[in-house]
């Protein structure tokens, strides 16, 4: 059985609000029966953009990721909901009713992803839909892909054997794992969004050149944990580390020079020039 997924690279995401818009111009003022009532003009993010900075000049980065509905196979909104108002579809993707749905904000409360809102006038909650009135219709992906500049977002309708396997190739990661909700969004290169990096300039000491090729270790309890290089100007970057305070040690060698240096970080850092 084949079933909707969503990938979303972070890596790939601008910020450029396209999928945000795409879902209003879609919904607001429009009424799709049995799939989603007019969503409020103000208000609602279906689908909501989050911002997440790291690091300091000269070495900083803003990364971008949008979330939405995760079309949970354990939907927690699922379990809360009464009359059968919020329905899993053989498809995959889950359907708030939205007549069946009305007066019921327990359903808003459910959910731990706060992907749905509640409409104060028709007094229903609601969420994206993952355009299933569309792919009911012969679409063959979401608006919310089919506006990406980027190809931050792709849809994939496979089964789940095939897209647990494309998880691991990929190292794909879903949001809050730890709930046994299994959502259907997938997210590519979430580490920019949830880990630190240590990064800095490897400068020869006499000349002040930038050096390229240094190799550098990353030590962590007396354990080597990462290896890389400096580039043409000098720069490397340990990115992917557990967002918590810890301490590192660096050694940093090149043509016969070496220099070790210690930092204690919290948060990305750029640990400024290194002289060698
Ligand atoms: S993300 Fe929230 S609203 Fe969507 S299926 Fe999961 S629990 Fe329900
Ligand atoms: S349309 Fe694509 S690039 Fe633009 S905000 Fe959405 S995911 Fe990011």
């Amino acid at each position: 059985m084949k079933k909707w997924n969503l990938i979303v690279d972070v890596e790939k995401c601008e910020n450029c609000y396209n999928c945000f818009i795409a879902t209003k111009d879609e919904h607001v003022g429009n009424d799709f029966p049995g799939y989603a009532a007019p969503q409020p003009e103000h208000g609602h993010e279906w689908v909501k953009l989050h911002t997440f900075e790291r690091g300091e000049m000269p070495m900083a980065d803003a990364n971008f990721m949008p979330t939405m509905c995760n079309h949970c196979d354990e939907p927690a909104c699922m379990k809360v909901a009464e009359n059968g108002a919020v329905q899993k579809r053989a498809d995959g993707i889950v359907i708030i009713d939205p007549v069946k749905a009305k007066g019921q904000k327990q359903i808003v409360d459910a959910c731990p992803y706060g992907a749905i809102y509640w409409n104060d006038d028709l007094e229903i909650p609601q969420t994206w839909i993952f355009d299933a009135h569309l792919l009911d219709k012969g679409w063959t992906k979401p608006r919310v892909e089919q506006v990406c500049p980027t190809f931050a977002i792709e849809s994939v309708k496979i089964s789940d054997e095939e897209m647990a396997g494309r998880a691991q190739r990929e190292e794909l990661r879903v949001l809050k794992p730890e709930l046994g909700t299994k959502p259907r969004i997938y997210y590519k290169n979430l580490h920019l969004t949830d880990s630190l990096f240590i990064g800095g300039t490897v400068i020869d000491g006499k000349t002040d050149d930038c050096i390229d090729g240094a190799e550098i270790k990353l030590i962590k309890g007396g354990q080597e944990i990462a290896q890389t290089h400096s580039d043409c100007f000098g720069e490397f970057k340990f990115d992917g580390l557990p967002l918590q305070e810890a301490d590192y040690q660096l050694e940093i060698t090149h043509g016969g020079r070496s220099a070790k240096h210690e930092c204690r970080v919290s948060s990305s850092a750029f640990l400024g020039l290194i002289s060698l």
